[in-house]
Order: structure tokens, then C-alpha cells, then sequence
């Protein structure tokens, strides 16, 4: 396999399990060192040693992306471990499912903090470095509920269409530092975050899907790894769809 990301360092938030956990594993896979961070430091920890077993190359860190203090530290800790920041992948998310008239405003806020406020932390001070740098990528992990809007999901399809705004605002301000934004959005796929959903719900969403299959954590990575790297060096403010067909 030709490794397309040798020698960069790259930082992806949630990846202690499911999508950021395969991201990070195709990351390296694909020659990068990285940086796993996540809520729980100890989970962060084992899954930088199922990448990378003993190598130093992959270290798992605590994050909480909704803060300030954690995402700068997270970014400096990246550029002091690996001496730049090539790569940063927000990732990270929760939901908080329910029908508007029983969703809570705590409900609607957490979902609206981790993803919007924690994708505009990591964005913002991921790029700052990169612009010094005079290059770097940037992956937002939307979803296509935020082009379909789900019932359910007022919050969630409310902060993943942000993203996309956020996305396209941010690469033009950082286009012509050779920073590039670009966003993924996630169909139907096979992760603990989808494995809450209950059977019948799940196998009704698998029949709408054009590929008739839900998607594994792997087709999404293979997208991020294309943004990531310079077969994308002309890409940004897009939005790539790894979804089936689905909402196309
Ligand atoms: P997942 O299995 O639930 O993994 C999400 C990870 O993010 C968990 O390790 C979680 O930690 C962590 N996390 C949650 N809140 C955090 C915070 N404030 N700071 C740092 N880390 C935090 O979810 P997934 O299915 O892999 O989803 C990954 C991303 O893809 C999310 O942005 C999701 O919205 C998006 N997505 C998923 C699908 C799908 O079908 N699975 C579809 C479209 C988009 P804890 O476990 O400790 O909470």
C-alpha cells in the first residue's frame, strides 16, 4: 500500500472508539503520528496502543472538546510532542435523541456544545498553527442529517448543518495560508454511537440506503485520509457525502 501521509502529525478528537478510533488507525496506517484524544484519558491511552503497540508514534490524551484550556492544550501538546500539526480531524460527538416536545434545553445545548462550539475550538486553534506553518488540513466530521434533517434529531441535525456553514467560512479565511477546510458527513454507520439505536430503527434505516448495506467506520477514514492528504491539494470547503447514496 502506498503511504500517503508519511512523517505528518495529525490530531483527531473521539477516537478512542468508532469512526475517530478507525480514523486514527488508517491515519497511522498511512504513516502519520498521532494524537488520540478523547473524554477519558485511559480509553485514549489503550487505543494509542492498539495502533501503535509500544511505538511512540501514537499517544492518547485527555480532551473534553468543549474547552478551551483542553483543545489549545491538545494542539500545543501535538506540535511539542511531534514538532508540527499537519492534520486535525474533529471528530468527537454525542447525541441526545428525542422529539421536540420531550427534548430538554440541556439536551439541545449539549449536542449544540460538543459538536458546534468543540468543532469551532478545534478548528480555530488548529489552523492557527497551521497558518504559520503555511499548510495543514482540517477534517470536520458533519453527518447527513445536517442536509436531511431526522426527526429526533432538532439538535444534532442543527449542529452537524452548522459544521458545514463553519466549514466553508473557515476555508476562506485560511485558503490563501495553504490551510485547507473541508467536511465529511457520515450516512448510516456501524459504530457504539449507532449500536444505542434500537433494531427495528436501524434495519429500516439499512433499506433506505441505495447500497442497501449501513457503512463500517473504514469508508469513512478512507475519505478523511483523501482529504487529509495532498491527493486533495486543491480541495477545500467541500463536502464529501460517504453515506451509500443515501439523501444524494
Ligand atoms: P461514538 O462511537 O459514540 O464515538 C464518539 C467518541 O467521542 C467517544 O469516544 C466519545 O467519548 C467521544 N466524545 C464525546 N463527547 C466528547 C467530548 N466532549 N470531547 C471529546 N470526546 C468526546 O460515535 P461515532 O459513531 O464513532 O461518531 C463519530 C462522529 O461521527 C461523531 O461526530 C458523529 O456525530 C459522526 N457521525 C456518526 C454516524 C454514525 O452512523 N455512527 C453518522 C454520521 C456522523 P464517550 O464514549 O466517553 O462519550
Amino acid at each position: 500500500m502506498e503511504r500517503l501521509l508519511d512523517g505528518r502529525v495529525a490530531v483527531v478528537t473521539g477516537a478512542a472508539q468508532g469512526i475517530g478510533f478507525e480514523i486514527a488507525r488508517t491515519l497511522h496506517q498511512h504513516g502519520a503520528r498521532v494524537v488520540l484524544a478523547d473524554l477519558d484519558e485511559q480509553a485514549a491511552a489503550r487505543a494509542a496502543t492498539d495502533i501503535a503497540g509500544d511505538g511512540s508514534d501514537c499517544a492518547g490524551v485527555a480532551c473534553n472538546v468543549t474547552s478551551e484550556d483542553d483543545v489549545r492544550a491538545v494542539v500545543s501538546g501535538a506540535v511539542d510532542r511531534f514538532g508540527a500539526l499537519d492534520i486535525f480531524v474533529n471528530n468527537a460527538g454525542i447525541t441526545r435523541d428525542a422529539s421536540m416536545k420531550k427534548m430538554t434545553l440541556e439536551n439541545f445545548d449539549a449536542v449544540i456544545s460538543v459538536h458546534l462550539r468543540g468543532t469551532w475550538l478545534g478548528v480555530r486553534e488548529a489552523s492557527a498553527v497551521m497558518r504559520e506553518q503555511k499548510s495543514g488540513s482540517i477534517v470536520n466530521i458533519s453527518s447527513l442529517s445536517g442536509k436531511s434533517g431526522n426527526p429526533g434529531q432538532t439538535n444534532y441535525s442543527a449542529a452537524k448543518a452548522g459544521i458545514v456553514g463553519l466549514t466553508k467560512a473557515a476555508a476562506k479565511e485560511v485558503a490563501h495560508h495553504n490551510v485547507r477546510v473541508n467536511a465529511v458527513q457520515p450516512g448510516l454507520i456501524r459504530t457504539p454511537m449507532t449500536a444505542a439505536m434500537p433494531p427495528d430503527v436501524f434495519a429500516q434505516r439499512e433499506a433506505d440506503v441505495p447500497m442497501k448495506r449501513a457503512g463500517e467506520p473504514g469508508e469513512v477514514a478512507g475519505a478523511v485520509v483523501f482529504l487529509a492528504s495532498s491527493l486533495s491539494s486543491y480541495i477545500t470547503g467541500s463536502v464529501i457525502e460517504v453515506g451509500g447514496g443515501r439523501y444524494m
